[in-house]
């Protein structure tokens, strides 16, 4: 008898509810290790798996070797597998397409057909950079003399110990013939060694030290450290105006885990990571850090991966992705602007980093603080149930005073600036002030309307109205790009006719050039910041004060720190609350609020103008009176009501297709099984539907939802468990589970 080989666990990145076992040969015992990708077969195909681990038997009569192994290193540890498991049952998704979400893009094997059809996998993706690097020899002596320019050489390459080839060549212009005679005298070595592409490309910033602490900052940071030192999980809410010295909180945080040898990591939408954010880390901690977000190209990507997965980083920061970051010791996690939305991923595995942030850190006994100057509705009553421990910062720092606001009450269909925000844009600008232009609506209006019929122009893809860029010259669908010259022709009746209804920044910016011509403007939306880097050109040229007023949508309501800002104009303040979603007035108090709080940061007080159709309404008032309890107050008691959370669980079901029939049979189906499972399994879960998306047409797509609500959340989970086992799905049709939806699009 053969003795018989080891047996191991893989996981597949494919939609299939289960792990595989496979045989290791003699040939890889040793190195198939659990957290290393092997290549599989997978029916007739060559796949990547993921191994989980070794298992002692199988019941698989005929299990099938693997055919090699495609890592060195292994790319989780035990912990981050418990994680990654923890992940795929929460979320109802497949544990291999958890883990490949995990790994970065730039890691994935690429398969391509070969020429007889069959499917080749290739290991690789991105690989490592190399780069030569010159050391200096020590103790060589020659009689022979080098140059001048090769002893210049020499003399760099010895005083630096070591020196990349693009640094000589930086330094010295082109000096191959120098470095050969140098290595050819014996004089220095050359090697190879492997490179970090540096996300941070080299930008110098100025050392600064902590800051003593306010009494408020103080009391925060004592909490956290004592959990620090306890080293176990404890949850936090630092809910502190804008202003009040978050960031410090963060930092002096992050330098006492440091200090005790732990880790950090860092979460921030999207939006904010920016070169300010970045550099202020790196100002207080130097090196160590990495940075991950989507503006890094998937080399840059992988090799941030490599380094943090090889311990050269300390602490991350990065957006939603980054809560897969493989740090170890991780001492303290920290989610700033937790309330945003950018922590909902909204397709493929739907997850919620902030709420991953506190999983991960229960599994790896750390301090996890949500910070926000306007939590979410479900994270303040959170810290009020005493689930999170609140840490509060109710004032700014230095007894900076909250801005001045004044609500402008405005006539539908009226003019887009009014006269107190004029004149207040007039007299910042006297005072050589800076002020900000708030409109969340980027294009020139908001649709152009056909004067002759009457209808307004909509994308022939998607159920929404296109957009007008003057510019570009375009009616443009905001959410399929699909563009038509504009003013153009009526599709409908051919009419010639068309004209502009609504706003957008792009009009706004023409009519503030109208209003103010010697003003120097700046518009930051997401038509002007398309290109690398114009987004950091655009916010240091509000920095270095070479422009008066900056306009844009809510890319320029987060995070930045403009101390000479000092007006705040908000044309449009409901813009946010016709949507059809429960969260509509949460968000708007929200974006309000971070708005209101970019005015004076500096050490001139602030004054901010809101202009508003309905100034009575509750969150618009709440915002410009700085009244978080009265808001929160009300929005607990509609959502109480209404069974919304925090007072319900939700989970939604997205069911799509191309046939509207088949979606819609599709839909009924689903909604008709779950109420059957429902009956069987005896759970309180309300099912809501099948009802049309508020985007009925998307990219061409048919999309109805169903909403299911359940005050408990095992007996949510439970149904959509029996659903998962029991649901046929016509091949058409796509039905996505969206666990604690964020986008009800
Ligand atoms: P937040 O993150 O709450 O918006 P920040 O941490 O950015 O607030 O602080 C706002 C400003 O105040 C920053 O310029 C910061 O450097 C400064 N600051 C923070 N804490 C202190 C402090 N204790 N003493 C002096 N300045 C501080
Ligand atoms: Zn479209």
């Amino acid at each position: 008898m053969t003795p018989s080989l080891p047996i191991i666990e893989v996981a597949i990145p494919l939609y299939l509810d289960r792990t595989f076992h496979y045989l290791v040969p003699e040939s890889l015992q040793g190195s198939a290790e659990t957290g290393h990708r092997a290549l599989v077969p997978f029916g007739n195909r060559k796949l990547t798996g993921y191994i989980l681990g070794p298992v002692a038997t199988s019941d698989v009569a005929t299990l099938k070797p693997i055919i090699s192994i495609l890592d060195s290193e292994p790319l989780w540890t035990p912990r981050e597998l418990e994680f990654y498991r923890w992940v795929a049952s929460y979320y109802q998704h497949p544990l291999g397409e958890v883990l490949r979400t995990a790994l970065p893009a730039g890691i994935n094997i690429q398969t391509r057909k070969g020429t007889g059809g069959e499917t080749e996998t290739l290991a690789g993706g991105k690989t490592a950079l190399r780069e030569k690097y010159y050391l200096p020899l020590a103790g060589a002596t020659t009689s022979r003399q080098p140059g001048a320019k090769a002893l210049a050489v020499l003399a760099v390459i010895q005083e630096q110990g070591d020196i990349s080839a693009p640094e000589l060549r930086s330094r010295f212009g082109a000096c191959i013939p120098q470095l050969k005679r140098l290595t050819e005298l014996g004089l220095v070595r050359e090697l190879e060694r492997e490179v970090y592409r540096d996300p941070f490309k080299k930008q110098l910033v100025n050392r600064d030290t902590p800051r003593p602490l306010h009494g408020h900052q103080k009391q925060a940071l004592d909490s956290i450290a004592a959990t620090l030192d306890r080293q176990e999980f404890a949850p936090y809410l630092l809910y502190g105006v804008t202003g009040s010295g978050k960031t410090e909180v963060y930092l002096q945080a992050i330098s006492h885990a440091r200090a005790a040898g732990m880790n950090a990591l860092v979460l921030v939408p999207e939006i904010a990571l920016t070169p300010q954010l970045t550099g202020r880390f790196q100002a207080r901690f130097g090196g160590g850090i990495a940075i991950l977000h989507s503006g890094l190209s998937d080399g840059e990507r992988y090799d941030e991966w490599r380094r943090i997965r090889r311990g050269l980083a300390h602490i991350v920061i990065g957006a939603r992705s980054a809560i897969f970051a493989p740090l170890d010791s991780i001492g303290i996690i920290i989610v700033d602007e937790e309330h945003e939305s950018s922590f909902k991923q909204s397709d493929g595995l739907r997850y919620n980093a902030r709420d991953l942030a506190l999983v991960r850190g229960r599994l790896e006994h750390a301090a996890v603080v949500l910070g926000s100057a306007t939590p979410a509705v479900t994270t303040l009553y959170a810290a009020r149930q005493e689930r999170l421990q609140l840490l509060e910062l109710p004032e700014r720092v230095q007894g900076r005073p909250m801005p001045l606001v004044q609500l402008v009450e405005m006539k539908k269909g009226g003019d887009a600036i009014s006269p107190p925000l004029a004149a207040a844009l007039a007299a910042t600008l006297e005072e050589h002030r800076q002020s900000i232009v708030f409109l969340n609506r980027r294009g020139y209006a908001t649709f152009l309307v056909c004067s002759d019929c009457g209808k307004p122009l909509t994308c022939p893809n998607c159920s929404v109205t296109l957009t007008y860029h003057r510019q570009r010259g375009e009616s443009l669908c905001h959410y399929c790009d699909y563009a038509v010259p504009a003013p153009g022709t009526c599709p409908s009746c051919n009419g010639t006719t068309l004209s502009e209804l609504g706003i957008g920044t792009e009009k706004l910016e023409q009519q503030l050039k109208e209003l103010q011509p010697t003003a120097r403007l700046l518009r930051m939306d997401s038509d002007t910041t398309s290109g690398k880097g114009s987004h950091g050109r655009l916010l240091s040229k509000m920095n270095d004060g070479s422009a008066d007023i900056l306009i844009g949508t809510q890319m320029i309501a987060k995070g930045h720190d403009f101390p000479e800002v000092t007006l705040v104009g908000v044309v449009n303040a409901e813009a946010s609350l016709g949507m059809p979603d429960f969260r509509a007035a949460e968000r708007t108090y929200q974006l309000l609020s971070q708005v209101i709080g970019r005015a004076g940061r500096g050490t001139i007080p602030g004054r901010v103008i809101l202009q508003a159709v309905d100034t009575e309404q509750y969150a618009i008032k709440a915002a410009a009176h700085h009244d978080a309890e009265g808001f929160y107050r009300q929005e607990l008691e509609f959502r109480q009501e209404a069974g919304y959370p925090p007072f319900s669980h939700l989970a939604a079901y997205a069911i799509s297709g191309l046939s509207e029939q088949g979606v819609t049979a599709q839909a009924e189906a689903t909604a008709r099984l779950l109420m059957q499972l429902k009956g069987e399994l005896k759970v309180r879960v309300e099912i809501l539907g099948p009802a049309p998306a508020p985007i009925y047409r998307l990219r061409n797509r048919f999309r109805r939802q169903i909403l299911l609500k359940a005050p408990s959340r095992n007996d949510l989970h439970r149904l959509l468990s029996l659903w998962r086992s029991r649901a046929k799905v016509d091949a058409n049709v796509r039905i996505a589970v969206d666990i604690d939806p964020v986008d009800l699009m």
